[in-house]
């Protein structure tokens, strides 16, 4: 009788440890498959999309109809600063702003409005690029020819910048102060070109706009460093 027990007690712990088993290879294989599944797509994403021009992967291609008014394919030969703009238009949107400028070659005739910019920044962070950084865009008057402009959406009528465009404004800034070998102290706004109020936060804040340099300053130091770590991973 107690022998009979002794058995039966030893195949069931043997039966619950043969579950224990099965269940752990399970949650192993499991495991594996996410992982296996997350490294394809990741993968995969790179593959994806590659920009013509080598722009980072937050910024949206959606670029204006060539025309004369706002995207007239002169080629952009040299790039000495990058110009800070501020819409001037509360409350609207980055593709709003750009589907104003894709509008302007709609025109005809006399009193024709010409403006444009190579980037927009929008309202949640958002980045599109509208004209190419090969051509010139209608926004800094006599600086278009060798400068990128930049606008830049905002919710009121002070001009402040939310905490997500001002994060992708310095991001991009940065990001092309490295691409074309330049420092924050090349980081100009409209007004220094025109005296014109724009970007208007930035003219009335003269501290905003010295921490906002400071801030892109940082972020190129950032990049310079993160792509000699790739360059001595190569
Ligand atoms: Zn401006």
């Amino acid at each position: 009788m107690n022998n009979r027990k002794t058995t039966v007690n030893r195949s069931k712990r043997l039966a619950a440890k043969e579950k224990k088993i099965r269940i752990l290879a399970g949650a192993a294989l499991a495991v594996i498959a996410v992982v296996i599944t997350v490294v394809l797509l990741t993968c995969g994403k790179k593959e994806e999309y590659r920009s013509l021009y080598g722009l980072p992967d937050y910024v949206t291609e959606d670029y204006i109809t060539v025309n004369q008014y706002s995207r007239p394919k002169i080629p952009l030969e040299q790039v000495n600063a990058i110009v800070i703009h501020y819409v001037g238009n509360p409350g609207t949107s980055a593709q709003a702003n750009r589907n104003y400028f894709d509008g302007l070659s709609k025109q005809s005739g006399e009193g024709a409005t010409y403006a444009s910019s190579n980037f927009i920044v929008g309202l949640n962070g958002e980045v599109l690029a509208v004209v190419p950084i090969s051509e010139i865009a209608y926004a800094s008057n006599n600086r278009n020819s060798d400068t990128i402009s930049i606008e830049t959406c905002h919710p009121d009528e002070t001009g402040k910048f939310t905490d997500e465009t001002y994060t992708s404004l310095t991001e991009l800034t940065a990001w092309l102060c490295v691409r074309y070998g330049l420092s924050s102290e090349d980081v100009i706004r409209h007004y220094d070109v025109t005296g014109k109020l724009c970007p208007l936060y930035f003219v009335e804040h003269e501290d905003a706009w010295t921490a906002f340099k400071a801030d892109v300053q940082t972020a190129i130091d950032r990049l310079t460093a993160q792509a000699q770590t790739t360059q001595a991973e190569d």
